[in-house]
């Protein structure tokens, strides 16, 4: 189902909390919601559809793929850009790293590691800070 998408900046800066199994509706709306701004917008987490969980989806080339609980393990090459936000207006400078690992558990809860450069390790980052309350 597509969810309208939040714009509060207090309620996006509280944390999410950790997703489990009963949490599938959630994913499956999330896709749905990026799905459906796929001209503007990349990457989406769940607090961005009022869901307090650390669910992310983004465009890994032209699948979305999900990350349930995503940690970001490693890093190297930081780098700064420009970044815009589906919940924010306008673009806004931020620091980023050029290479990441990542650990999160796939759609169905199992457990995955990998390695991500470039513009998807990017987006993962913008996403994962969403999960942290953390907004660019
Ligand atoms: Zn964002």
């Amino acid at each position: 189902m597509i969810r309208p998408i939040i714009h509060d900046p207090l309620f996006l800066a509280l944390p999410s909390e950790a997703a489990g199994e009963g949490d599938r509706q959630i994913i499956t709306d999330l896709r749905d919601t990026l799905m459906a701004n796929r001209d503007r917008c990349v990457g989406m987490a769940a607090n961005m559809i009022g869901e307090r969980k650390r669910i992310i989806v983004f465009f890994n080339g032209p699948f979305p793929m999900v990350m349930v609980n995503p940690r970001i393990t490693g890093k190297s090459g930081e780098y700064e850009t420009e970044e815009g936000c589906l919940s924010l207006s306008g673009v806004r400078k931020t620091k980023r790293w050029k290479e990441i690992s990542v650990s999160f558990q796939d759609e169905n809860f199992q457990m995955r590691k990998g390695s991500f450069s470039g513009f998807p390790a990017q987006i993962i980052q913008h996403e994962c800070d969403h999960c942290d309350g953390i907004l660019i």
